[in-house]
């Protein structure tokens, strides 16, 4: 009869099929006497924390737990793809606790957009989604320098409890995290599995200073991204590395923008008007009549039209449309891939692959 293992570290059932899954370790391991996940493993040996997706229920089961602890909750979102990235209901689950709202990957966005309106523009949206946090803030992950006063927001906050660090799979939690055990336990070997007892199965515990924890919670994957319909060869390329450079682009009515071969935009009637595209800079923009646009798709995406890279083209799903009349300066949102800011007036039809959101706000700028 076969028997269920467990990790000696989180406590996770083991399994061999998923390696972004709880409890992943390598079939190969199977026959040792202490058997430990692969996250567990990282861990332990290199002191960094890897991002392990969960099923819609396993996550609601998790933000369920939340309700019923004290502390401060850390949520940290993609700036660059606010609603995409977005965790709906998190203020419902969460209780009492207060929550720090964080816009990660601050890198990304150009100079020319300052701080504060970005930080009450965030305040505003997450308010729409229906979300009161304490405080927001803008930061860098991947950037050194600036977790100093955001660790110091969170030391103010928390109250001497604990901090639970939730999001979405991608917005950059485990980039975080691992600043954070680098700046919190200075040497290298602070964090071992004993830290984390086999008591809690799906969360690791980050030991602050004076017995409170710092807990990562695994992050949920967001199906409505444009990384869930790309290959990883696609995702390596549309994700953007350095400031994002808005380009303009002067369009006549009846005109077609292609983004590679990710999305489309038409602008269908306002009169001739400027847009402006902020999109990562490894995706190129390709302008057309519209008459011509199908064709052009039908017979050269994969080629001209990049990415998705040829080897992709047979998986990627088919582009579906949605209207839009912008009636102030709004952004649309292409989730994932970035947006097209729009002044009054236009007329446009967004297309992107099937699953991937595409919506409107107001303009982030
Ligand atoms: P997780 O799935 O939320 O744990 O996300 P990861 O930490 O694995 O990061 C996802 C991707 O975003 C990786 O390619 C990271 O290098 C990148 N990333 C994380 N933080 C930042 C940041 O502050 N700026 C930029 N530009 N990229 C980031």
């Amino acid at each position: 009869e076969l028997q269920e293992l467990h990790c000696i570290g989180c406590g996770a059932t083991i399994q061999t099929e998923d390696p972004q899954a709880l409890g992943f370790a390598p079939a190969s391991s199977l026959n040792r006497e202490d058997i430990i996940c692969k996250r567990c493993y990282r861990l332990k040996h290199y002191n960094e924390v890897q991002d392990v997706s969960l099923t819609d229920d396993d996550f609601l089961r998790i933000l369920n737990g939340l309700g019923d602890k004290k502390g401060l909750i850390v949520m940290l979102v993609d700036i660059f793809d606010f609603d995409g990235s977005w965790l709906p209901g998190l203020q419902r689950f969460v209780g009492n606790n207060p929550i720090l709202l964080l816009g990660n990957k601050v890198d990304l966005l150009p100079h020319s957009m300052k701080r504060p309106p970005l930080m009450n523009w965030m305040r505003g949206r997450a308010k729409e989604l229906g979300m009161k946090p304490v405080e927001v803030d803008l930061i860098s992950s991947l950037r050194d320098g600036d977790l100093d006063p955001i660790l110091k927001k969170v030391e103010k906050l928390r109250k001497g409890g604990d901090v639970y660090v939730v999001g979405c799979t991608n917005v950059g939690k485990s980039t975080f995290i691992n600043r954070v055990i680098h700046e919190v336990s200075g040497e290298k070997d602070v964090i071992t599995t004993s830290h984390f007892p086999g008591t809690t199965l799906d969360i690791i515990e980050i030991p602050l200073d004076d017995g409170s924890m710092l807990v990562d919670t695994p992050g949920i994957i967001n199906h409505h991204q444009m990384a869930h319909v790309v290959t990883d060869k696609t995702l390596k390329a549309i994700t953007p590395k350095k400031e994002i450079k808005p380009v303009s682009y002067q369009l006549n009515e009846e005109q077609t923008l292609f983004f590679g071969g990710l999305a489309r935009l038409d602008y269908i009637s306002g009169g001739r008007r400027s847009l402006t595209c902020y999109l990562p800079n490894s995706i190129k923009i390709h302008r057309t009549k519209l008459e011509k646009a199908d064709d052009l798709y039908a017979n050269h995406l994969g080629d001209l039209l990049q990415p998705p890279f040829a080897d992709d083209v047979a998986t990627f799903p088919k582009l579906v449309a949605q209207e839009f009349h912008v009636k102030t300066k709004m952004d649309i949102v292409f989730s994932g891939l970035g947006w097209v800011t729009l002044e009054e007036g236009a007329h446009v039809k967004a297309w992107v692959p099937e699953n991937v959101n595409v919506t409107i706000r107001r303009t982030i700028m």
